[in-house]
């Protein structure tokens, strides 16, 4: 036996699995035909987060004459903010590899084929394996009429140098709401078109509200869904034909923006061999992430649960350890969601459908302190729990939102009370105030309440 693990996929789920698997004594192997670090560092949460953290300065220079800066003079190409972008992505990539090699995992920079569950063949090569963790990931659904030449998805958008003057972004998700900041902060004229009856449809109705009063210098459309698309190549634009509640709107635009889900890349040799999918067309794993096939686990986009980087990671390291022998078993219970939008929005916790009839507090950012030194003044905290006060979720629109989630999650996951939340000393002035204030409002006793 060549390896006692083979990955195949060096995305977030696949370099977790490795390196965890590896400290826990495998000889493993890893295989990728791209740059390590998968969709997440190369076209996906680095590249989106290193503009929007650009475009979050660019509104700050603007505002600067309430920071009490006189600034006089600047400027942001998209050229320059690629340049940005390919040197953290670079880094970040480099640094996977660099933790692959310092943790004596073999990095094979090619497509593997699974032959059976104990082989795999890279370039030409037949390698043998003791396990194989499935890792490849998903790429970007694109439907008709959007599946024709020039539309951008999230594999292409990060190449673009130029700036368009106007963008139709399909899909008013978390990706595309990121999206529609970044590309309307650089100055280009935005439209989203959401086939849901609001943006952001997976977050409370609340936070739908609040962001498109928020986003009002972007044109969106609910109800609405692309029904036709002509390229006019003469004047370098698409004229498209929108579905909208009541009538069809056509615009003009530049360029179009997919964002519309992803699909899992699941192998072709593994639906050869008959290995079981889930309803979302992923790779279907019980609780330790093994598949159908005893001996064969897969973890991350490919089993279409989630796709999201954080869970790919904590997949891939279940499986690891259950390959070495451990048993874990996989929770998905309170995965926060965080949209790094400005402001940033992050939950978590039981669905607000479920919660009816529960205590709810809430506090706004205009009542902070430290959200007024910094120029902040939208967004909120809403936190529910049951009538006994356990807490049941937390939604936090505010600076620094996906920050704070994680011990927002930490407080849900180890059941707690109101009472126990509140025994905690929040330092001041912080953001995680609006945590303590909207908690106490759940009693109705917020200090600090307007
Ligand atoms: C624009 C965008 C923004 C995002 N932002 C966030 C965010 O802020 N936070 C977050 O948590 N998630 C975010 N995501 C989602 C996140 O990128 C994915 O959930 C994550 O990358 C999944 O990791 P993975 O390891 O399962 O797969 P991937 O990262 O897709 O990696 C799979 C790898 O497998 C390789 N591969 C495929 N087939 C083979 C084969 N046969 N042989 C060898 N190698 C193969 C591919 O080359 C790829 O490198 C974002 C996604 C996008 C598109």
């Amino acid at each position: 036996m060549d390896y006692d693990l083979c990955v195949i996929g060096a995305g977030p789920a696949g370099y977790t699995a490795a390196i965890s698997a590896s400290k826990m004594g495998l000889k493993t192997a890893i295989f990728d035909a791209n740059t390590p670090g998968g969709v997440c560092t190369n076209r996906g949460c680095i590249p989106t987060k290193t503009y929007l953290e650009t475009a979050r300065l660019l509104k700050q220079v603007s505002n600067a004459k309430r920071f009490a800066l006189n600034v006089e003079r600047w400027s942001c190409t998209l050229s320059s903010l690629k340049k940005r972008k390919d040197r953290v992505v670079s880094r970040l990539a480099k640094g996977v590899e660099y933790l692959l090699k310092e943790n004596n995992i073999s990095l094979y920079t090619s497509l593997a084929e699974i032959i059976d569950r104990n082989t795999v063949r890279s370039d030409n090569e037949v390698i043998t394996t003791g396990t194989i963790l499935v890792a490849t990931g998903s790429r970007p659904k694109v439907m008709p009429p959007l599946d024709t030449e020039h539309v951008w998805t999230s594999d292409n958008v990060f190449d673009v140098d130029e700036l368009p003057s106007s963008l139709l972004i399909v899909g008013g998700g978390a990706i595309g709401m990121e999206m529609a900041e970044i590309f309307s902060a650089l100055g280009t004229e935005v439209t989203v078109v959401e086939h849901m009856d609001r943006i952001l449809p997976m977050e409370d109705p609340i936070v739908s509200e609040e962001m498109t009063n928020i986003l009002r210098h972007i044109t969106i459309l609910t109800s609405s869904r692309v029904d036709a698309i002509h390229t006019d190549s003469k004047a370098g634009e698409f004229e498209v034909s929108i579905k909208g509640p009541e009538d069809n709107v056509n615009l003009r635009t530049e360029k179009i923006l997919v964002s519309t889900g992803r699909i899992p890349n699941v192998p072709r040799e593994l639906l050869e061999m008959g290995i079981e999918l889930n309803a979302r067309g992923g790779i279907k794993t019980g609780p330790t992430m093994e598949t159908s096939i005893r001996g064969i686990y897969a973890a991350g986009d490919v089993t279409g649960e989630y796709m999201l980087a954080y869970v790919a990671m904590k997949q891939g390291k279940i499986a690891a350890e259950n390959i070495s022998g451990h048993r874990k078993t996989m929770d998905y219970d309170y995965i926060p969601s965080v949209i790094f939008t400005s402001p940033e929005i992050a939950s978590v916790g039981r669905p607000i459908e479920e919660l009816r009839g529960s205590k709810k507090g809430v506090f706004p950012v205009s009542a902070l302190g430290r959200a007024r030194t910094m120029e902040e003044n939208t967004g909120f905290a809403q936190i529910y729990t049951s009538s006994s006060g356990k807490m049941e979720r937390i939604t936090i629109v505010a600076p620094h939102a996906t920050e704070l989630i994680g011990w927002a999650a930490l407080a849900l996951r180890k059941g707690m009370n109101i009472d126990e939340f509140l025994s905690v000393t929040f330092p001041h002035p912080t953001i995680s105030e609006i945590l303590k204030e909207a908690a106490e409002d759940v009693l109705g006793l917020s200090i600090h309440k307007p």
